[in-house]
């Protein structure tokens, strides 16, 4: 089973997509943040290792998971990212069924059919917003998460699962070229069994990799 360090090392000649999102040395997220990439790398069930230590706060241990979701999402989708372009990708979509449509409130107040890069850029940047907020993603001891916390991780987790929707059904002949297929499918099945131990990302949302999920997560 590929560890998360070689996946880091694979990767590390990339580009990062978007900044990679830092823990501060020293505090209690970043010992956390340690502490499940420490059991990742032992290579033990990735079933497992989603569910919460003893003593540990749900939301600390959610609130980890989405930032190190974010970096290696980011990092996968920075390998391929000079393949996906507007050319090859003029829709967001995860094969003929599905096709997703940006939609922030704001400058795309109605849903809006972009080409797929567009799309993903637009989604990092929002996905890295949210957890750079302190009103959302608390990280001073003692501040309590709010109740936007759980609402939100889920609209950004749900989000990060269509990047890898785009990567698996648009861009993994790539991936295999590039010898990345464990990793990738590594990086899959964690963020799989975590959100859905947790029930944060819709059956729905899920639909579009459903024959994959049930070769890959057993
Ligand atoms: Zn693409």
């Amino acid at each position: 089973m590929a560890s998360k360090n070689t996946f880091s090392q694979f990767f590390s000649r990339d580009k990062t997509f978007r900044p990679k999102k830092r823990f501060e040395p020293g505090t209690m997220k970043f010992n956390l943040h340690k502490q499940a990439n420490a059991s990742l790398n032992s290579g033990i069930d990735l079933k497992e290792v989603v569910k919460l230590p003893p003593g540990e706060d749900m939301n600390d241990w959610i609130a980890v998971h989405v930032v190190d979701f974010f970096n290696r999402i980011n990092l996968l989708y920075g390998t391929v990212c000079e393949y996906c372009t507007e050319q090859t990708c003029p829709t967001m979509s995860g094969g003929p069924k599905y096709e997703y449509h940006w939609c922030d409130g704001q400058t795309y107040k109605k849903p809006t059919a972009l080409p797929a890069p567009n799309y993903i850029a637009l989604l990092m940047e929002w996905v890295e917003a949210q957890i750079n907020d302190e009103n959302i993603f608390p990280v001073k001891v003692g501040v309590p998460f709010p109740k936007t916390f759980l609402p939100t991780v889920k609209k950004v987790l749900s989000r990060l699962f269509r990047v890898f929707v785009h990567v698996y059904i648009h861009h993994f002949d790539k991936m295999v070229a590039l010898g990345a297929e464990a990793h990738v499918n590594t990086c899959y099945k964690h963020f799989y069994y975590f959100v859905t131990e947790y029930n944060l990302v819709d059956k729905k949302e899920l639909e579009p990799l459903r024959d994959m999920t049930a070769k890959i997560c057993h």
